[in-house]
Parts: C-alpha cells; structure tokens; sequence
C-alpha cells in the first residue's frame, strides 16, 4: 500500500515571516558569541558543532495546550532524571536551511512540508501536533535573531534542527502530559568540500531500521539508534553508509539511516521505493520527484528488489545510483556492497542525472534559478 504524499502549506499560504516571528518573543542572550569568536567558527564551518546565540522553545501541557512561545539564550536544558524521552524515547525532530542569497537576504526551502511532517511524526509518537504556523515562526523568529549565524560562502547553509520530547518527569509507560519543543540551528559548510564526491554503499541484509506498522515513517530518534551500530560495522569494513532493505523479507531496497535512495535507468528514466509505512518521505525525494515530473522524465515509484537492481547495474541497464536528503541535497553512489557481492555503478563516478539534479536543487535554494514552484521561503 503506498501512502498520500505529504504536501504542508506552500510559502504564499504561510504568510510574511515578518507577520509570524513575534510569535516567539525574543529575551537577547545577555552573552552573545564575541566578534572574533563568530569570525572564528564561521572561518571553519563543520556539521552541527557549533551553535548559535539564541534557541525558540515552547512548552506544551495537557492542561495549558501549547504556550511559553519565545526565543532566549542558547543554553543547557533542565530535565528531571525520570523524564519520560531519557526512558522511553518518546521524541521527534526535523532538519531543514536557512540559505543566504547574493543579495544577503535569508531563505529556507518547503518549510510547510517539514512543518506538516513534524506534525505526522508527533501523531505516531502520540505527541502534541505543532500548529504549522507555530513551526514557521520559531524558524523565522530565530533566523532574526541569530542572522548574522548564516553563513554565504559557496555550498554553506545555516542548519535548522526542530525538535520535541516528553518532558514529564513519569516512570508510568504512557504519553507524557508535559512536552517541549525546541529549535536550535548550527551554521554549516559544504557537504562535499573537495567536489561532488561518490560514496560506498553496505546492503545489509542482517539488520532492519523499520517493520510495517512501526515508526519508519516517523522522523524519529529511535530509528537512528537502531541504525549506529549497523553504521559502525559498515565503517569499519570501508563504508560511508548503510542501506537498508525491507524488514519483512529483506529483498527489496528501502533507504540509508537517514537519506532516501533513487536508481537511474540507461533510458534516463527514475525509479525509487515508494512510501509504504516504513520508509521516511524525504522532502529531497518529495522535490526531486515534481522537477523530474514537470521535465516531463519517467518516474515511477515501486519496489526495487535487490537482486533485480544487482543484475542491472551488471548489466549496465542502472547507471546511476545515488541518495538524497536535507544535509547533502544528492549524494552520487559509486559502489554498493552486500555478504558476498560487491558492484560498482557505472564507472563509479557521478553520472549526468544525479549531477543534473543537484544542480537544479541547490540552484533553486541558493536563488541562483527562478523557483516557479512557490518553494523558497523568505526568512530575513
Ligand atoms: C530526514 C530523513 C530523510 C531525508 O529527508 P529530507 O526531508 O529530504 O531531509 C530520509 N530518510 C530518513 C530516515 C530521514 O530521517
């Protein structure tokens, strides 16, 4: 069963990010990183190791509803040991950009459709549904006041990262009655410092990150807890990532840890596994799919069966292979291994569609390309 597409409200449905941002009222950090500091970290951006001055939060209680919208310090939280998400993990998060454009003003891409799968994550966790406009706003009122944070080097973004947990201290095993939410953000730089580079592939077939009916479908801590320790074996044999196959029958390709897989045909046609219950809809995949529609390129979403896709890359019928998510945009896949087989994709290197797409995305994210789709949000 494939499920209805997660869409979210577009950016003219949203509203000036102006009109949102008072939302979460901002308390300035009394101590905000020094100049030299900021010129210090934003000299050498690496992936979420630095913060930002300012954090949005909100508080959720069954009594209140949502309330306590605000932006203050960036800073520890405080949480009773029993708190629920330290034993039961009952939390879910996000990951979008804000892009810096040349004419410096500041971007994000498809907020609506993050806002909405937070919003189907929560249903699943049995958490408290986040209003879109309550998660467009915190983005907004935190890019405001942290703005300076966003990077406008080639390829660099400042990395937004929702999230929310059950707060409650309660060692009874049901949903909390006290939940937060918080956003932080982290400037970053290019995925692929050195150039579009091709990763190395493990097919496991000895671990699964999702079953029908569990939280596959859930941006969720808990299924990348599940995908560590199958990430470090492949580490350790030479690896960058994991693939994962369907947990029923362990034939049939799903996606990585955390980035959605497409296969390119020698005919120039797509393929990718549809959404079934147990994979995440990436918003990457959900994009890439309306560019490849609108050009008018076939696309089909379906089961790839790992045998099948094994004998078409031998055969030369797939020649390309890549992945896609938030944090990389496209990664190009050069070679893809199991127990007992290993083949390279094409020549290895990154072929003409996945680097077509790539550049059409981040065209589109950075303003270097018209977007026509309603997809680019301002924010600053
Ligand atoms: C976040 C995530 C993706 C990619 O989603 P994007 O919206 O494209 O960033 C894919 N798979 C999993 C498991 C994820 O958690």
């Amino acid at each position: 069963m494939t499920e209805p597409a997660l869409t979210g409200p577009s950016a003219a449905e949203l509203g000036p990010a102006a009109g949102l941002a008072g939302r979460f009222p901002l308390t300035p950090n009394p101590e905000p990183a020094s100049e030299s500091r900021h010129r210090e970290v934003m000299a050498k951006l690496a992936f979420g190791v630095d913060f930002t001055d300012h954090m949005a939060r909100a508080t959720w209680s069954e009594e209140r509803g949502w309330h306590g919208h605000r932006t203050e310090a960036y800073g520890p939280l405080t949480l009773d040991p029993a708190a629920a998400v330290l034993h039961y993990g009952q939390e879910v998060f996000e990951g979008l950009k804000a892009y810096r454009h040349a004419d410096g003003s500041v971007w994000t891409f498809r907020p609506g459709f993050n806002a909405s799968r937070l919003r189907a994550s929560a249903r699943r966790l049995a958490l408290p549904e986040l209003p879109d406009e309550d998660f467009v706003a915190s983005l907004a009122s935190l890019v405001a006041a942290d703005e300076r944070w966003v990077p406008s080097d080639a390829g660099s973004s400042l990395y937004l990262r929702p999230f929310m947990y059950a707060s409650e201290s309660f060692l009874g095993v049901r949903p909390a009655k006290e939940v937060e939410y918080l956003l932080i953000a982290s400037p970053v730089g290019p995925y692929f410092p050195d150039g579009f580079q091709p990763v190395s592939i493990w097919v496991t077939d000895r671990y699964s990150r999702a079953a029908l009916g569990g939280l596959g479908a859930a941006k969720t801590g808990g299924n990348y807890a599940a995908s560590l320790l199958p990430q470090q074996e492949a580490a350790a044999k030479g690896f960058a990532q994991v693939c994962f196959l369907d947990a029923a029958t362990s034939t049939a390709l799903e996606e990585l840890g955390g980035m959605n897989v497409f296969v390119v045909d020698a005919d120039g046609s797509l393929r990718t596994p549809a959404i079934t219950g147990t994979i995440l809809e990436g918003g990457t995949r959900s994009a890439i799919l309306d560019l490849l529609r609108s050009s008018g390129r076939t696309v089909s979403e379906g089961t790839i069966l790992l045998e099948d896709l094994r004998a078409q890359i031998a055969s030369g019928q797939v020649t390309e292979v890549f992945a896609c998510g938030t944090a990389a945009v496209i990664t190009p896949i050069g070679r893809l291994a199991g127990e007992g087989w290993d083949a390279v994709v094409g020549d290895g290197q990154p072929g003409p569609v996945t680097t077509g797409l790539y550049q059409e995305l981040t065209d589109v994210q950075y303003g270097r390309r018209p977007d026509t789709r309603d997809w680019m949000y301002q924010l600053a």
